[in-house]
């Protein structure tokens, strides 16, 4: 069987080369006779591939020496926890931009630890935008432990295109769009990322943070919950999750021999110039969720007449091998995640369906 267009929001496609790759390692591992699953974290063979992964993130994203890098686990949403446990002491308040369900995930996590409130919200429109930051706005944040934002929304399909620049930490959940283009690491103090949309498998939860940060953690919480716990050991307090690292590290190869993160940006760009120019050429046949300059280049939402043509679109889509098009539950409709191991091919496929589709129904 043919691979299929993998439009799925995560876990997502990955370069069909990595898992070519993994699979002509998995049962020898670099003539070790073990699979790389099968060795010791403290192994020098797992030592070189977790060191190698740092090396790549650091030079692919540019990231100053005043940073580190961090593996970790139980995805995005341990992060919505850990960050108030660690930084939002009891004097302080936590400030959270609300930009959909993630966020919304993020704030309530926060209120279980201590004063965590909305700052700004596009929810009364149903997140259709990212809100900008009003001048009013910037005295209440004196007070502020940091400031939470997520970059990219997932679910309804919108991304921040400039970041706000206060003299507050300024914190990301950069899951769904993390090396999809080039940003500067200084506008931030904290990112973090599960890795099954852009990165590679489930498993592995990267976080770069300001070094100066690792002494701001709190101290009276386990040990296994603080960054500094993690950061004081290479990541390697406890097991990680190391074939997911080593999976990783394989999608940071393929970036690079890409040409970087600039080349793949370009690609991306294609690609979502090239299914937001279809549903705006359509006269109306599809609409997108998205208001124009928040639109989202990674996930590309939008909608159809009515449920009964949304249903036949994607099952037709089904029958010709794009999977993963239907929209979060929460929202319904459609969804196109493109991130960067869906090739401009598959999109351009895609992108005739959608042609090919309308002329039949409209
Ligand atoms: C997928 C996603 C999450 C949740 O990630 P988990 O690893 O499942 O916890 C959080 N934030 C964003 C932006 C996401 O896309």
């Amino acid at each position: 069987m043919e691979r299929v267009h993998n439009f799925n929001a995560g876990p997502a496609a990955l370069p069909e080369s990595v898992i070519q790759q993994a699979k002509e390692e998995l049962l020898n591992f670099q003539q070790t006779g073990m699979s790389i699953m099968e060795m010791s974290h403290r192994s020098k063979e797992y030592d070189l591939i977790h060191n190698e992964t740092k090396q790549l993130l650091l030079e692919l994203l540019s990231i100053p020496n005043d940073y580190e890098i961090l593996f970790l686990q139980g995805g995005a949403s341990q992060q919505f926890a850990l960050i108030p446990m660690n930084f939002l002491s009891s004097n302080q308040k936590a400030y959270y931009v609300m930009t959909g369900s993630w966020s919304e995930k993020a704030l309530k996590e926060a209120k279980k630890i201590g004063q965590a409130v909305e700052f700004l919200s596009s929810k009364e429109d149903l997140y259709r935008y990212i809100p900008t930051i009003e001048d009013k706005k910037v005295k209440q944040l004196e007070d502020a432990a940091y400031l939470h934002l997520t970059s990219n929304n997932t679910i309804y399909g919108t991304q921040w295109n400039q970041f706000p620049n206060y003299k507050v930490p300024l914190f990301a959940d950069m899951s769904s769009d993390i090396m999809s283009r080039e940003i500067k690491i200084e506008q931030f103090d904290f990112i973090y990322a599960g890795a099954q949309k852009n990165l590679g498998p489930a498993g592995v939860t990267v976080v770069i943070m300001k070094k100066s940060l690792i002494e701001q953690c709190n101290r009276s919480i386990p040990a296994i919950f603080q960054y500094k716990t993690h950061a004081n050991k290479n990541s390697l307090y406890n097991t990680p999750p190391t074939f997911s690292i080593y999976m990783l590290s394989l999608v940071l190869e393929w970036i690079k021999q890409n040409g970087g993160i600039q080349q793949v940006e370009t690609i991306n760009n294609q690609k979502a110039k090239l299914l937001y120019d279809t549903i705006d050429n359509s006269q109306g046949f599809y609409t997108a969720h998205a208001l124009k300059d928040s639109r989202s280049k990674m996930n590309v939402t939008f909608t159809l007449k009515d449920e009964h043509l949304t249903n036949l679109f994607l099952k037709e889509a089904k029958e010709h091998q794009f999977i993963g098009l239907n929209g979060h539950r929460s929202i319904g409709g459609c969804r196109a995640s493109i991130y960067n191991a869906v090739s401009l091919n598959s999109v351009q496929q895609l992108s005739q369906f959608m042609h090919n589709f309308q002329k039949r129904y409209e």
